[in-house]
């Protein structure tokens, strides 16, 4: 085990954010930052309390009546500067989810650039939040649809996209006219504090947006907190599952979206070649720390043994280097617990006679003995049974299970716990077609293997990955942040006398 005790770069601890201005911890609690390559303590981050919650609250609160009046106009218009601020300080952002998180530095550029096109669709607001009219639904009687804001609305987010699932919450939010108190995770907090700084920046008047650091004593806070309208999500299942019923529970509209096990099914009229490529960068980029990771190949028919052959020089091949080395393909993983609990995964699965092709337990960078490196793993005649098939298990494993034909394919996935992401490589438009239909899972690929909704679509899984009825951003994300309100009017020229008993109907 690779315990990290050096102190090394410490520089200002990372704080909250409240009222448009860094906030120290009150609690004096803290948690150590790693730098993954190194496996170093490179900062400290603030660990809150309910109190600390209690004043975002308020902050964001008295920040609501102001901004709420705030047309969707000059809403919009300081979108549009933060959008040209996030561009600007693109690579800074890159370099500090590299630090933290460990990703290669051209994986966190993609990551900032994603959350940066959410931002460009928050410019559009003026737009999404017109609302619906028809004149005279009754005689004398119009009718019309608006969308107003909810409140104070607060994101909770995981270590693997700090600055793209963020992004996914806070642009569309406060774009309706919320405010937002974001608790970011605790691995790879930084990036909370440029993104606050730039938001100033671009306009954005103080208290609309904070950021409080923490744990599970802050969560709960933003959960019973009576003051808070909505909860965002995105994290593993049980603890998403968590938020949803506790959050629920407390009256708060609530989207918790949850972890994964994403399938590709390789048909045997697909294109091995390109499927392999597609495998490689959707099985082990970003160490396969995504929620839209491949981690199961479904090899269909007879295309098991060549899938197989064609991987395991690919998997021993790859590129693991420091993430800022430009030509990494991939980097270590989070955090040293994290790793063992990988490791821990690849001996369940020799133990329960999973074939071993590829095993990354005991890769080494050199210069960075202390790191959190792992090899890429490769098993092949993984079952159904096996943990590693059932669990999630966020790590560069690649578990490949052999079915005899498409229905078998479809039937696996469809009887998974997680329904999140998928994707089918063929060449015949009536399997990707049926696949499209069949398959019961928020986001599919025909032959794109990790299908992540651009920003003006939206983001979400089925089953036990999404808790609610509303997926993450784009139109979804500007109903999730708004409440829908229908408006009848009559004016005095046309009520008739007397008052009416019966049920008003069109007739
Ligand atoms: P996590 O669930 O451990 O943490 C997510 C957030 O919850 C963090 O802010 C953390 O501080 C907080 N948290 C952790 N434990 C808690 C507890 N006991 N009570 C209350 N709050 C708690 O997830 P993670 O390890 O940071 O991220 C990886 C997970 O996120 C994976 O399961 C991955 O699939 C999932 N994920 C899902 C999506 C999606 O869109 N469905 C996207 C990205 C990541």
């Amino acid at each position: 085990m690779n315990a990290p005790t050096e102190v090394v770069h410490l520089q200002e601890d990372i704080q909250h954010y409240i009222g448009g201005a860094v906030s120290p911890s009150a609690t004096g609690r803290f948690a150590d930052v790693f730098n993954p390559s190194t496996g170093r303590v490179t900062k400290r981050v603030a660990l809150g309390d309910a109190a600390e919650v209690d004043k975002a609250v308020a902050a964001a609160g008295k920040a609501f009546k102001s901004w709420s009046e705030v047309s969707p106009l000059r809403r919009a218009r300081v979108m549009f500067k933060y959008k040209a601020l996030l561009e600007q300080h693109q690579d800074d952002l890159a370099a500090m989810i590299t630090a933290e998180h460990g990703k290669v530095f051209t994986d966190a550029q993609g990551e900032v650039q994603r959350g940066i096109e959410v931002v460009e669709f928050a410019c559009g607001i003026p737009q999404l939040l017109k609302g619906d009219y028809t004149a005279q639904v009754a005689t004398g009687i119009d009718a019309f649809a608006m969308r107003q804001p909810l409140g104070v609305c607060a994101g909770i987010t995981p270590f693997n996209f700090p600055v793209m699932v963020p992004m996914w919450m806070f642009p569309v939010a406060i774009a309706c006219g919320n405010t937002f108190i974001l608790k970011p995770s605790e691995r790879d907090p930084s990036p909370s504090l440029l993104m606050a700084e730039l938001l100033k920046q671009a306009g954005l008047p103080d208290g609309v947006f904070n950021v409080v650091q923490g744990d599970k004593t802050v969560v709960d806070a933003i959960l019973h907190h009576p003051d808070i309208a909505a909860v965002s999500f995105v994290g593993s299942t049980p603890i998403a599952e968590y938020i949803y019923a506790t959050g629920a529970a407390k009256g708060k509209r609530v989207q918790a979206l949850g972890g994964a096990k994403n399938h590709a099914i390789v048909m045997p009229d697909a294109d091995l070649d390109q499927a392999v490529d597609a495998l490689m960068g959707a099985a082990y980029g970003s160490a396969g720390e995504r929620c839209m990771a491949i981690s199961v190949a479904v090899a269909v028919g007879n295309t098991g043994d060549a899938l197989i052959e064609k991987l395991i020089p690919r998997v021993r091949n790859l590129k693991i280097l420091d993430g800022m080395d430009l030509s990494a393909e991939m980097g270590p993983v989070v955090t040293s617990q994290h790793r063992e609990k990988i490791m821990g995964y690849i001996q369940s699965g020799v133990e329960e006679g999973a074939d071993l092709k590829v095993d990354g337990r005991g890769f080494k960078l050199a210069g960075h003995e202390n790191g959190f490196y792992l090899g890429g793993t490769l098993f092949d005649h993984v079952r159904p049974e096996m943990k590693i098939y059932r669990e999630e298990i966020f790590g560069p494993v690649l578990a490949v299970v052999r079915v005899p034909d498409f229905a078998s394919a479809v039937e696996l996935i469809n009887a998974h716990e997680f329904g999140n992401g998928t994707c089918v490589f063929t060449r015949d438009g009536g399997t990707a077609r049926e696949f499209c239909k069949q398959i019961k899972v928020g986001m599919v690929g025909v032959n794109v293997p990790i299908p992540v909704p651009m920003a003006f679509h939206s983001f979400g899984g089925w089953k036990r990955s999404l808790f609610g009825d509303i997926h993450a951003y784009g139109e979804e994300g500007v109903r999730f942040y708004s409440h829908y309100k229908s408006v009848m009017q009559r004016w005095p020229a046309s009520i008739a006398k007397g008052a009416e008993f019966a049920m008003p109907t069109s007739k």
